[in-house]
This record gives structure tokens, C-alpha cells and sequence, in this order.
């Protein structure tokens, strides 16, 4: 048996980042990913001469600005791959109408009010304050801060926000449903509609792409979570992949390692969940922690 300061259950961005990070910082993570190639939704194939990415079509964050450019400066591969600017960002096709989605949101907010003239006050108050969101939890959400209190400093618009679903967040300033579908065209991404899908981890996303621009990695996004590998394995981290955990080990309420499908068992002081929390809560953990699988969206 193996001995690790963190476990990190997959390798999906979340995992790779985290794993990252800590391996930046000396830690000596163990990523296990269940699939054979790493990245999760960031993940590509190749069919013949095309290569395919299996989800995700453009990121934001690549920059020295951004969580993904910070991460990968630490592990020393932000220069090994060539990141290619997305414009427009999307294209969203309705039945009556047909939008384009820049990066420049005075452009996109111009246009918006063009389609909803009715709206406009309610738009440009709605972007006022994801903007505000954004900023703030970037800067005061501080990843890299060693004082870990400074990161719950609070803004009313986080607070307004924490508790509520996308949707009652977007209601609250505008009220044409084809507007409101306009603005859900990325909860897709999330996995979930606009009923259930928490408000801050939405406006965070919409507002990324405005803030920080809309990327994707030359070669596909395989290349990008391969060079993640590459750069925590550098560090001295360990990442298994094709190795499904099948079972968290905990001791009064500590995590304190895994068993994988393999029958390996790895301990650690530290564990992180990059699976879903339902798989988390009952599969994982189960008996006594099944019923944390029941949290309400809004809570995640
Ligand atoms: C169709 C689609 C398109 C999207 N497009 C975009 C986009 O263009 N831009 C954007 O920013 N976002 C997009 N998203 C959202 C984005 O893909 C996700 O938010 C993000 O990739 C999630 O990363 P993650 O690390 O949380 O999890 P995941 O990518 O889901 O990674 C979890 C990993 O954990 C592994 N795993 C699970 N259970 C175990 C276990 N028991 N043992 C070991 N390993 C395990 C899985 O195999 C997987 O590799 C899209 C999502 C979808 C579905």
C-alpha cells in the first residue's frame, strides 16, 4: 500500500488542476483516473485523418490571467502548446432568431437589446452585476493565497447569488422567455437546465468568456490534458490512469485512502472528488454518507 499527501479521483480539468497545484506547491498528489486516456469531457479521438473532441469545444482562463494559464506556468508547460482564439464564441439558432456570440460584451449586450428593446434596462443591469460576480470571486477567491481566510471575503451579489438557481437569477431582471433562453444558451455545458443549475457557477462561465476570451488548443483538447500530466508528473506527482476507485476508505468521518477495480489501495491525508457527488456520496463512500447524495443543486 502506497502512501500519498492527496488523492484526486479522476482526471477531468478539475483533477489535473488541482493535482497541479499541489504538486506546484511540493505536495505529492495521486491522481486515478478510471479511463485509460486522461481529461475527461477535455478529451479527443481520432477517426482516420479528423481529430475529434469528445465535448468541449473552447475554454477561457489559457492566459497568465486565467486559472488554466496560472496552473500551467506553474508546472513550466505554458509554452508547449499553441492556444487558438475562438470568435464568435458561439452561434445559438432559434426558431425566429439566429445570435452570434462575440467576446466583446458591449457588442453582445448591443445586440441583445436590438432583439428585446423592451428588456434593455434589465439586460444591461443583469451584466452589471455577473460582471461584478466575476471579478470578485476571481480576485478575492484567490487560488494561489497561502491565507486562506482572505478568500470568504463578502460581495451582497455573491451572497445574492450563492443560494439560487440560474434561472430565478435571471428572472429577476428580465422577463421575455426567449431572452431568458438567449442567456441559458451555455447551461448545456453544466449538464443541467436552467431550473436547476446553480447561479454562480453560470454567471462565472458566461462571463469567463467575456472577460478572458474563448480558446482552443491547437491539436485538440487531448493535447492540453496530456501536457497537464506531463507537467505534474515533472513535479512529483503520480498519475494512474485505467484504474477505476471503487471504494473510499474512511475512519470516523476522515477519508484516509482508496481500493481501485485493480485491488490497489492507496492511503493519503487528503482526499478530492473530481467524480459527480452522487457517485461521490452513495457508491463511493456509501452506507452512512448515502443520503448526502440527495443535496440540492443549488447547495454544490
Ligand atoms: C457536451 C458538452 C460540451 C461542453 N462544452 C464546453 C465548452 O465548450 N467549454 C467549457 O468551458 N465547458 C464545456 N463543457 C463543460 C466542461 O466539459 C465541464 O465543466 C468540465 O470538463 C468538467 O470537468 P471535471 O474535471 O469537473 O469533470 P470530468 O471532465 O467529468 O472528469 C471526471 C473524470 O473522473 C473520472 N472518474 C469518474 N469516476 C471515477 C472513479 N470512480 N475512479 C477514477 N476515475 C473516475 C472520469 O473518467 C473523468 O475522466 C461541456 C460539457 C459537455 C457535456
Amino acid at each position: 500500500m502506497k502512501n500519498f499527501d492527496v488523492i484526486i479521483i479522476g482526471s477531468g480539468i478539475g483533477g489535473l488542476i488541482s493535482a497541479g497545484l499541489l504538486a506546484s506547491k511540493g505536495l505529492k498528489p495521486l491522481v486515478i483516473e478510471a479511463h485509460k486516456s486522461p481529461g475527461g469531457y477535455l478529451s479527443s479521438f481520432r477517426r482516420k485523418d479528423f481529430i475529434f473532441d469528445s465535448a468541449v469545444d473552447c475554454i477561457s482562463g489559457t492566459g497568465p490571467e486565467g486559472i488554466i494559464g496560472r496552473v500551467m506556468s506553474l508546472l513550466d508547460i505554458d509554452t508547449d502548446i499553441d492556444f487558438l482564439q475562438v470568435e464568435p464564441v458561439r452561434r445559438s439558432i432559434f426558431p425566429d432568431f439566429d445570435i452570434d456570440v462575440y467576446g466583446d460584451i458591449n457588442a453582445y449586450i448591443d445586440m441583445l437589446i436590438s432583439h428585446f428593446p423592451s428588456e434593455s434596462k434589465g439586460i444591461m443591469d443583469f451584466f452589471k452585476m455577473a460582471g461584478r460576480i466575476h471579478d470578485d470571486v476571481l480576485t478575492n477567491i484567490d487560488i494561489f493565497s497561502e491565507t486562506y481566510s482572505a478568500a470568504f471575503k463578502i460581495y451582497p451579489d455573491i451572497i445574492k447569488c450563492r443560494n439560487i438557481t440560474y434561472e430565478n437569477a435571471l428572472k429577476e431582471y428580465t422577463s421575455d422567455p426567449r431572452l431568458q433562453a438567449v442567456l441559458s444558451d451555455r447551461c448545456p455545458f453544466m449538464g443541467l437546465p436552467p431550473s436547476k443549475v446553480a447561479a454562480l457557477p453560470m454567471i462565472m462561465l458566461m462571463m469567463s468568456y467575456f472577460r478572458l476570451g474563448a480558446y482552443r488548443p491547437r491539436g485538440g483538447f487531448q493535447k492540453l490534458s496530456d501536457l497537464f500530466v506531463e507537467g505534474i508528473r515533472k513535479k512529483g506527482g503520480t498519475v494512474i490512469l485505467g484504474n477505476e476507485i471503487k471504494k473510499i476508505i474512511y475512519h470516523k468521518g476522515l477519508c484516509e485512502g482508496v481500493v481501485c477495480e485493480s485491488g490497489d489501495e492507496y492511503t493519503c491525508r487528503s482526499l478530492i472528488s473530481n467524480t459527480d457527488y452522487v457517485s461521490t456520496f452513495s457508491r463511493l463512500l456509501g452506507d452512512e454518507y448515502s443520503d448526502m447524495a440527495a443535496v440540492s443543486y443549488t447547495h454544490l
